[in-house]
């Protein structure tokens, strides 16, 4: 089995072969994460997104880490939370799926997560951590390429959350 392991810190420090970065659509830097990878990587991301021009909720791009010790970054715009009827289990799903997919065709054997949509965008974490983790697992058993997949949490009742569900999906 595939190692999921959750951490506590920030994700722009991690020094694996893709991180993803919980974008918007326009693909173009934002607050919260977005923002702190944006700072992190340099000028230079802004520009290879430029070229992307944009991307839809739930699909991914990917661009070199640049200044990060990322070699890649995947970035997904996760969905907005509005009232759980407008599809938004479905794409936060399709942001893992896509990103895990977009990080096995580029060859990468380790894999971190921040907890897309659960800031700004307000869906609520129990339910975005269930789909997070049983999209991640359902994923990873079926591909020997990744290795390892970190959830970077940047609170520690977020860690909490993606840890008891880890945990319930193992036992
Ligand atoms: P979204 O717009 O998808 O909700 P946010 O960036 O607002 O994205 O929040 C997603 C999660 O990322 C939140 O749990 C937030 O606390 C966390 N976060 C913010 N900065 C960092 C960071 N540097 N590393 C890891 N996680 C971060």
């Amino acid at each position: 089995m595939v190692a999921l392991t959750v951490k506590l810190g920030d994700i722009t420090q991690f020094k694996v072969d893709a991180i993803v970065n919980a974008a918007n659509t326009t693909l173009r830097g934002g607050g919260g994460v977005d923002g702190a990878i944006h700072r992190a990587a340099g000028p230079a991301l802004d520009l290879a997104c430029a070229q992307l021009g944009g991307c839809p909720t739930g699909q991914a791009r990917i661009t070199p880490g640049f200044n990060l010790p990322a070699k890649y970054i995947i970035h997904t715009p996760g969905p907005i939370w509005v009232d759980g009827h407008h599809q938004e289990a479905e794409l936060l799903a399709d942001s893992y799926r896509n990103s895990l997919q977009l990080a096995l065709s580029y060859g990468c054997q380790t894999v971190a997560f921040p907890s897309i949509s659960t800031g700004v965008y307000h869906f609520p974490l129990e339910r975005a951590a269930t789909i997070a983790v049983e999209t991640m697992f359902d994923f990873l058993g079926n591909q020997t390429t990744i290795k390892e997949v970190w959830l970077v949490a940047f609170d520690p009742v977020t860690a909490k959350v993606y840890r008891n569900k880890i945990d319930e999906f193992q036992r």
